[in-house]
């Protein structure tokens, strides 16, 4: 008996208690979470440090108002533009209102309304965000939707040369599709991107939502493709757990977001300012992003040595501590029964498995999660040639 509206179809599981990238449920099951709330608690679950900040912060004063200058606001915009391309920054609550500022930005700053984003992309829940979203079980049935958005297929660089002309205000991307099954973009489409910006006067935003915040092993996902978007977005890992977003955008569109234009009540709020500052005093180190990178790398080669010879695994894929498995059958009963047996990993589409573990995961921990995986994975590959 729930008095919530079904929109999610929910696990057994309740968790009690976290710590690192161990999460606890009613029973003092201990799991190892290959998840971390889908990219959110990156540090881990209480990490000390932001533990500590968000403590300081709750018996200082939890909410003024936007009119007011909160000092930690402007340490995180800091942070955040000393560190990236950008130049400006406005805090939003979650990724959808940071995409959502992100294309009102883009529409103002170039007086056009056409955006083209990606097939398989995912951009968030609100009608703007889901127009953008290119995927038609996310849109269906909430329609007419936000018009002047069109998609090409990710790495198809003849549709992309063909769908961007003069009038179109942004091209809006993720490096790596995150919902949309851990989708790589190829670096000779990330070549066009740019050049096709230029070309046609158009904005590059990136949607780092899910890559973003040291997730894929460099602070921010674009770096590694060599580009410099004019706007991008940051949300899930941002507050570790905190609810807090942020689109970053360069100075030449600071006149279009001025006085008035956008606000918002929570935006900024002084608690997830706490929480954001200190997530990026400890992600922007050099310590954290290279340990980002070498248990990335190790999770990737284990998984490759264990889980490629498998008949149902069809590849392995990722950057940093984002990586997909995709299979040839659907995944719902694989990803039951790792929970069975103590491991948390996601789905991306029907077919992928999806290990989006926190940076502090140890190389024993790794071990463990690769030896369930590949005892789920074999069985259910005994089982299909079987069947075959
Ligand atoms: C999760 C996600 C969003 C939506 O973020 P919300 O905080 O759920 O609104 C947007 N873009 C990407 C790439 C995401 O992974």
């Amino acid at each position: 008996m729930s008095a919530l509206f079904p929109t999610y179809a929910k696990w057994e599981i309740q968790a009690n208690s976290g710590n690192g990238a161990i999460l606890k449920d009613q029973n003092h099951k201990e799991y190892l979470d290959f998840m971390a709330g889908i990219a959110v608690c990156n540090l881990g679950h209480c990490h000390p440090r932001v533990n500590e900040a968000v403590k300081k912060q709750l018996d200082k004063v939890w909410h003024v108002s936007n009119l007011f200058h909160i000092e930690a606001q402007e340490k995180v915009a800091q942070l955040l533009v000393e560190h990236s391309v950008g130049d400006y920054v406005f805090f939003t609550n979650s990724g959808a209102e940071a995409n959502e500022a992100a294309i009102k930005l883009a529409r103002k700053a170039t007086g056009k309304h056409h955006i083209v984003t990606l097939k398989q992309s995912f951009h968030g829940r609100t009608l703007g965000t889901l127009a953008a979203t290119g995927q038609e079980k996310v849109q269906e049935g909430f329609g007419p939707l936000l018009s002047s958005f069109s998609y090409v297929e990710l790495n198809d660089e003849k549709a992309l040369q063909q769908e961007v002309t003069e009038d179109t205000a942004a091209i809006m991307v993720e490096v790596i599709q995150g919902e949309g099954g851990v989708h790589l973009m190829d670096e000779s489409f990330s070549e066009q991107l740019k050049a096709i910006c230029h070309e046609k006067g158009c904005l590059l935003i990136v949607d780092e939502v899910q890559t973003g915040i040291g997730r894929t092993g460099t602070a921010f996902g674009y770096e590694q493709w060599n580009l410099s978007p004019d706007i991008f977005t940051l949300a899930k890992g941002l507050g570790n757990g905190f609810p807090v977003g942020a689109m970053v955008g360069k100075a030449s569109l600071k006149e279009a977001f001025g006085t008035g234009s956008h606000g918002s009540t929570f935006g900024g709020n002084p608690l997830a300012m706490a929480a954001a500052e200190a997530v990026l005093q400890e992600v922007f180190l050099d310590e954290t992003l290279a340990h980002v990178q070498d248990k990335g790398e190790l999770l990737q080669n284990q998984l490759k040595e264990q889980l490629s010879p498998l008949g149902i695994v069809k590849d392995i894929r990722g950057k940093g501590l984002m990586i997909g498995i995709e299979c040839t059958i659907e995944v719902a009963d694989l990803l039951y029964a790792c929970r069975k047996q103590g491991l948390l990993v996601l789905p991306a589409g029907a077919k992928v498995i999806r290990l989006l573990p926190p940076f502090v995961i140890t190389n024993e921990q790794i071990n463990q999660a690769v030896s369930m995986l590949a005892a789920v994975l074999k069985e259910a590959d005994e089982k299909q040639s079987v069947n075959v």
